[in-house]
């Protein structure tokens, strides 16, 4: 039986820990967490523990939107997986575009931080995309490849029940912008042949995640895409309404 569709959402810097609690608390009195679709919440690092706690009766998860890659040490302000993993999170966003172009995360970094996680028996989001330039030029396949390829350097062994892959062209996150079916099933069917190429058939088992401007109006055709396991969501993952409707029009397609 194939495994449900992921809904993720990504809270980037919003939500104070009252906004988070009450925000989680109205989903779940909406769709409850019977719904045919893995609902994921990534607050930011304060409200992780206060929402792993309202969620504790339920099968949604919880994640957070990065980490560091050392265990410990002189690093201020960041946070480790064993930290994390004391909140009873499950989930990690890895190499989030935001992390990657304004926070200047290189490949090998994000690299670093996926063997982090995964040693620590959290699930990494791992985020891959392509610039407007990059798709421009006609590379977009290449430098998904080369994400995949440095991204996943020296993971010998992959569990696609623990390891999700978000496509987020990065011209398409918070611009508004979706990209198109076509696009869309272009690039993950990419992104799969990539992932079978190192891992073998398994590869084809991880949940590859579309992310850029989804909104209730496209959710629909783009959860019927070829090689769309989900979807990771910004902006229309911060409204009750805008969330629980693309949730249940994912789950309908279960
Ligand atoms: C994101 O931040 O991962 C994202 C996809 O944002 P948005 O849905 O707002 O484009």
């Amino acid at each position: 039986m194939k495994n449900k569709p992921i809904v993720a959402g990504n809270w980037k810097m919003n939500k104070t820990i009252e906004e988070g609690v009450s925000f989680v608390g109205e989903i779940q009195n909406r769709i409850l967490d019977k719904v045919d679709a893995k609902v994921i919440f990534c607050p930011p690092f304060t409200l992780l523990l206060s929402i792993v706690e309202s969620l504790s009766a339920s099968s949604f998860g919880v994640g957070a939107q990065n980490v560091h890659d050392e265990s410990q040490g002189a690093f201020t302000g960041e946070v480790s997986v064993d930290m994390l993993k004391s909140t009873g999170i499950t989930y990690v966003i890895l190499g989030h575009s935001e992390r990657r172009h304004l926070f200047g995360e290189s490949n090998d970094w994000i690299n670093q931080k996926i063997h982090a996680v995964v040693n620590g028996g959290l699930v990494p989001i791992f985020c891959i995309g392509e610039t407007l330039e990059n798709r421009k030029s006609g590379l977009t396949g290449v430098v998904l490849k080369q994400q995949i390829e440095l991204g996943l350097k020296n993971l010998n062994n992959i569990d696609p029940k623990k390891f999700v892959i978000a496509y987020e062209p990065v011209w398409a996150i918070g611009t508004g912008e979706t990209a198109s079916e076509t696009q869309v099933a272009e690039a993950h069917l990419g992104v799969k042949s990539n992932l079978k190429h190192l891992f073998g058939s398994i590869g084809l088992e991880i949940p590859v995640l579309y992310g850029g401007s989804v909104k209730e109006g496209s959710a629909e055709a783009l959860i019927q895409t070829e090689g769309v396991d989900g979807f990771l969501i910004g902006g229309a993952s911060l409204k009750v309404e805008s969330f629980c409707n693309i949730i249940e029009t994912v789950a309908k397609y279960y």
